[in-house]
């Protein structure tokens, strides 16, 4: 098989850890600043009620449990492999620092046996120095990784898409992460209202910049039960057909910085749910796209980026 012209997730973690390893999606049952009112009610317009997650605390299971049963489930060619501990709904920082303690917990009887890293998703504007210092705490004994939604560099777009934070807010976020010696995972998705192909390379130039180690990107769908339903209803917000998604993806991966690592480059939230694009690309086949797009090019990941780059735009 030939290397593909951008950096994939398997090989990284494979040379990471050593050996195979799966991730355990976990549901703590947080929630947001944009949610409980305290910044604003309803959340982000493309998130649905569980939160971008897993909703399994929702459905009843106890997170030691949902950890056991990913641990039990996590498997190789039938074999058992050793997870990342993934707590992935709401903003797991957005909890008094004794909730993210006994969160974290969870994970204690499984470090030097199943666990090999442990990554946490939240926000950048929910992220204060405790919760920093007890992920840093966490991170002298197993690998820490931290998750912030940018989405979009461009604060314009992200008042749009209700995410009540700011570009600031993420490259301070991004600081105190590093500086606490945690490994950063930068999230972007293409195609958000106001937001075009200019702002999909903004968007990578402004991860390339604050040097995240990994990028989740994916396109905008839109789910059930979100407030982009109504609008989308509406015929006022549309979504990327495949050719042009593959295009905007092209550029945003020529703009990162060659060493960055693609967890992700296609979302996947389950059909039923999803109500456009009503298009799906395979893994596999979204990867091949991809690779067959920058060969034509004669591009890879990075060819855009320079050390002088920073991002330009509205940020
Ligand atoms: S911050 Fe994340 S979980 Fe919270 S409303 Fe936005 S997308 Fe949903």
């Amino acid at each position: 098989m030939s290397t593909p012209p951008y950096r994939t997730l398997r090989p990284w973690l494979r040379a990471t850890f050593g050996r195979e390893v799966r991730r355990v999606a976990l549901d703590a049952g947080s929630t947001c600043p944009n949610r409980d009112g305290t910044k604003g009610f309803g959340g982000c317009t493309y998130c649905d009620v569980e939160g971008s997650g897993t909703g399994a605390l929702a459905s009843g299971t106890e997170l030691a449990q949902q950890l056991a049963r990913g641990i039990a489930h996590a498997r190789h060619k039938g074999e058992p492999v050793d997870v990342i501990a993934y707590f992935q709904s709401y903003s797991n920082t957005y909890v008094a620092v004794e909730r993210l303690r006994e969160v974290l917990s969870v994970v204690e009887p499984w470090i030097g046996t199943r666990v090999v890293a442990v990554s946490v998703a939240t926000r950048p504007d929910t992220f204060p120095p405790e919760a920093v210092a007890v992920l840093a705490e966490l991170a002298r004994r197993v690998p820490v990784w931290v998750e912030f939604g940018l989405e979009a560099a461009d604060d314009r777009v992200l008042t749009e898409i209700h995410r009540m934070h700011t570009v600031a807010d993420f490259r301070a976020a991004v600081e105190r992460a590093h500086a606490a010696g945690l490994h950063v995972i930068g999230h972007a998705i293409l195609g958000l209202p106001g937001d075009g192909r200019e702002g999909a390379a903004r968007t990578a130039r402004e991860l390339a910049r604050a040097r995240v180690g990994g990028v989740k990107v994916h396109n905008l769908m839109i789910l059930r039960r979100t407030q982009l339903e109504k609008a989308w209803r509406g015929g006022t917000v549309g979504v990327l057909d495949a050719a042009t998604y593959l295009d905007w993806l092209a550029d945003f991966v020529e703009e990162l910085h060659p060493d960055q690592v693609l967890h992700r480059i296609t979302g996947d939230a389950p059909i039923e749910q999803r109500l456009a694009p009503r298009w799906t690309l395979e893994k596999n086949s979204i990867h091949d796209l991809l690779a067959t797009e920058l060969d034509r090019r004669g591009t890879r990941q990075g060819s855009r980026w320079s050390t002088d780059a920073t991002p330009t735009g509205r940020a």
